[in-house]
């Protein structure tokens, strides 16, 4: 065994936690953990030996019981774009994606919520792989951490958009939510969650009354195309997901936003730009547009051209549906989601990291 296994893990413990251990433990005064929670959260500092406020006997004993987190970035790939996709490799070795993405006016980070997805969706790369677990919360905020080191810009903004599906590890995001506000800082109007669509899940999460933003990934306006392209429909048509839109926006005044991937003569036709603006009527919403990331998919879904894309936002558009495009980022380094574990799967790890 090795000794980070008996050591304490330190990320995912709030002040409050942090203070109760340092005393308890350590037999400190409770502000030293304060003092801990502000390295590790606000200045994503994982060695106690920067630690620079703290007594050298007190960083060498946190040395010696504790560890910040026993998570390791196994991959870097940054973009010209300024994006850096990573690979975080977990304690028991699964590896989940995160990245950092940053633009002129904020900092961006996409987190994952599970190893893998079992949701299926047909040009998803990540359901490919198949559902292994659910993440802590420690793990989903551990992410933001690595990323905040790689970052010199303070990171500002949270998407829940990496890997697996948020609602269906909803207790662990929120813990994970309460902590990246209440610790690193930053404000629930600056976080998004992601969904496929778990309708009992978005009244669950209405129940939080969080000022966060709820995403759900629509892609289509009707079930059968839907179905076809997201097996998640089948249990909750489009009809039901899109009253729990409305009704999640009467409980938290929160606008939904519709994420709209368009795939090429699958659901890019002015038809089905028509059918969303009718069945998005009256609804507080944004849609955004997703052209395809190309990804291998049995179903050899392609993106559509340009022109279709920006005739689709029109139509939209003139019936009074607020339309955005996502921004592609990292293409040269498969930003795509799933992409890079897929590519980094099975290559044996450097020995370097097989050791920690
Ligand atoms: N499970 C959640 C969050 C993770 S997926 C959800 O479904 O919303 C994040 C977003 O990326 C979803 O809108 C998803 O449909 C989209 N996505 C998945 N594969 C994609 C691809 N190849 N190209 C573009 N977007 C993709």
């Amino acid at each position: 065994m090795s000794s980070t296994e008996t050591k304490t893990t330190l990320v995912g413990l709030s002040k409050t936690q942090l203070r109760a251990w340092v005393s308890e433990s350590l037999g400190e005064p409770a502000y030293r953990g304060t003092q801990l929670a502000r390295w590790i959260y606000e200045k994503a500092v994982a060695d106690f030996n920067a630690m620079s406020d703290l007594p050298a006997a007190l960083r060498a004993r946190l040395s010696e019981v504790a560890i910040v987190s026993p998570n390791t970035i196994s991959l870097t790939q940054r973009s010209k774009d300024g994006t850096v996709k990573c690979l975080l490799r977990l304690a028991d070795g699964n590896e989940v994606e995160c990245v950092l993405l940053p633009y002129e006016e904020r900092v961006s980070v996409c987190l994952s919520t599970q190893v893998g997805c079992a949701m299926g969706c047909r040009f998803c790369a990540t359901a490919q792989g198949g559902y292994t677990r659910n993440l802590t919360a420690d793990e989903i905020v551990d992410q933001l951490l690595h990323l905040q080191r790689l970052s010199e810009r303070r990171i500002s903004h949270v998407v829940l958009m990496g890997m697996g599906e948020p609602l269906l590890n909803l207790e662990n995001v929120i813990v994970a939510l309460h902590l990246m506000h209440d610790e690193v800082g930053i404000s629930y109007r600056r976080m998004t969650v992601s969904t496929v669509g778990i309708v009992p899940k978005i009244y669950a999460l209405a129940e939080y009354d969080l000022p966060i933003t709820l995403a759900i990934s629509l892609h289509a306006p009707d079930d059968e195309t839907r179905a076809r392209i997201m097996p998640v429909n089948r249990k909750w048509g489009v009809d039901v997901l899109i009253q729990a839109a409305r009704d999640y926006f009467e409980k938290t005044k929160r606008r939904i936003t519709f994420e709209y991937l368009l795939l090429r003569g699958v659901n890019d036709t002015p038809h089905h730009a028509e059918q969303l603006a009718a069945k998005l009527k009256g609804v507080p919403c944004l849609v955004n547009l997703i052209p395809f990331n190309y990804v291998p998919t049995p179903d050899d879904f392609q993106r559509p051209e340009a022109l279709r894309v920006r005739r689709f936002r029109e139509i939209l558009e003139t019936a009074g549906v607020e339309t955005t495009q996502r921004v592609e980022r990292g293409h040269d380094i498969d930003a795509a989601c799933g992409q890079l574990r897929g590519k980094h799967r099975g290559k044996p790890l450097p020995l370097a990291l097989q050791a920690r």
